[in-house]
């Protein structure tokens, strides 16, 4: 059985390429009826923290990817590190280095003066450890083959050949006891019974070295499938500016979590010429064969456009509860909030309208303020300019016209203002215009039929009054 897992250090926010990575482990996981594992990688002190973990956490549920059993804390499993180090010298795989860190330093620099990429030269590969020098803690080391080849099957990137020499002798433990990312991916991965390795192909030289570990444990390699990163529009690496922004950035832009799925989705997996995709369609089609070589490329506007759609296309109630999601976490979002809750049969009635225009949910709270603001509304100047001297004349007699509409119900209001208009042979825009503006405070509003609706008769004539000449 399929068993994935996403492995982020917790030294940020859930990042874009992360929440891709985290998807396409997810969406594997699901389609092969398995498991995503969650592991943090916190084996960094200086660098990890709660609040990155709780953001980590908070991206992952906000997209709706969920894993299996608890997150497991790479720092929590030092021991067993320690463990394996400790059977890696046992059987002479692995040796203890004595070079201090200034030997290092120099070896280094000897090199680059050579012209020479720096590599650990070996020195204490094969010395005898009764030569080891006193007051010195030893960094562990292993043993690499010195020729020949380490070979990578990539599921993305196909058979990936490295040269041994170009893999130096590399550090698994370091000379204060704390073992190397390098190995303690190796001792996590096989104990929890990882299958596949899906990640970012900046991976791609760590995949080598951590063959060369698993071949001297004596464990069965996972599946490795290494991504392709996302670059920006331009091509070049993504950028702050370009999109290379946390989950929750994109919480506050106002997208739905569907829709970020879908729109990871195909950077960098591809379905025949699918754009939109289900959720559901995108697990029973998921599959590595079907993933890219090539670096996607991260575009704002595409993804703007697939959230308007499902926008339209997402129940009411569902969207509904995703706007609220938005909110609580907004700036100035819990007023707005507590009017939703008060109101929720006024907002339900509303949304139809509000969806069909607005691509993201800060396009849909802007098009919807005019629910909750107070009267007298405040006007933009779109709506001041159509409040004029004729416009409130018009408001006035409008005004009437709808007051005497026996039934509230857009059918009849709109065959009233229509009515209205004809006869005193003016273009409906004429009258719409003020009435929209007198309404909503604003210049352009959702359709003024479904406004009325949404306000109701005593909110509307109200408004209407207010403005009228
Ligand atoms: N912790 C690593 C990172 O955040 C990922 C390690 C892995 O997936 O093997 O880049």
């Amino acid at each position: 059985n399929i068993v994935t897992r996403f492995a982020p250090s917790p030294t940020g926010y859930l990042h874009i390429g992360g929440a891709r990575t985290a998807l396409f482990n997810w969406l594997l996981a699901k389609h092969g009826g398995g498991k995503m594992l969650l592991r943090i990688e916190d084996t960094d002190r200086a660098r990890s923290t709660q609040e990155a973990v709780d953001a980590l956490i908070d991206g992952l549920t906000w997209l709706e990817l969920d894993w299996d059993g608890d997150p497991v804390s790479q720092f929590s499993r030092l021991d067993r590190h320690k463990e394996v180090v400790g059977k890696l010298l046992e059987t002479g795989a692995a040796y203890p280095c004595y070079a201090t860190a200034a030997e290092l330093t120099q070896m280094r620099e000897a090199q680059t003066a050579q012209g020479l990429p720096p590599r650990y030269d070996g020195r204490w590969r094969d010395r005898d450890p009764a030569e080891a020098p006193q007051g010195i803690d030893p960094a562990i080391r292993l043993k690499v083959p010195l020729d020949g080849n380490t070979v990578v099957t990539d599921q993305v990137q196909g058979t990936v050949t490295f040269p041994n020499k170009d893999l130096d002798d590399f550090v698994i433990m370091r000379s204060d006891g704390t073992p190397t990312y390098m190995l303690a991916v190796v001792v996590d991965d096989h104990d929890m019974g990882v299958t596949h390795v899906v990640r970012g192909d900046d991976h791609l030289t760590n995949s080598a070295k951590q063959t060369l570990l698993y071949q001297a444990l004596g464990w069965d390699i996972p599946v490795m499938a290494h991504i392709p990163l996302i670059h920006g529009p331009d091509g070049a690496k993504l950028s702050k500016r370009h999109g290379a922004l946390g989950a929750d950035a994109y919480r506050a832009m106002g997208y739905l979590p569907a829709a970020m799925r879908n729109y990871l989705a195909r950077l960098g997996w591809s379905h025949g010429d699918e754009e939109v995709m289900s959720t559901e369609d995108m697990i029973r089609w998921f599959g590595l064969e079907a993933v890219g070589k090539s670096p996607s490329r991260f575009d704002v506007k595409k993804l703007e456009n697939l959230n308007g759609l499902y926008m339209r296309s997402t129940a009411d109630t569902e969207l509904l509860k995703h706007w609220k999601v938005y909110l609580a976490h907004a700036e100035g979002g819990q007023p707005v909030l507590d009017w939703l809750s008060a109101n929720k049969a006024i907002a339900l009635a509303a949304l139809p309208g509000l969806k069909e225009r607005a691509k993201t949910l800060v396009e849909l709270t802007e098009s919807a303020s005019y629910l909750w603001r107070q009267r007298p509304l405040d006007l933009d100047d779109k709506a001041s300019k159509l409040l004029d001297d004729e416009g409130r004349a018009i408001l006035g007699a409008v005004h009437g016209v709808l007051e005497s509409v026996p039934a509230w119900e857009a059918d009849a209001l709109e065959e009233a203002v229509k009515a209205h208009a004809a006869e005193r042979d003016l273009k409906l825009g004429k009258v719409a215009q003020p009435l929209r503006a007198a309404l909503t405070g604003r210049g352009t509003s959702p359709g003024i039929y479904d406004v009325l609706i949404a306000l109701g008769r005593e909110e509307s004539l109200a408004r209407i009054k207010d403005q009228a000449a």
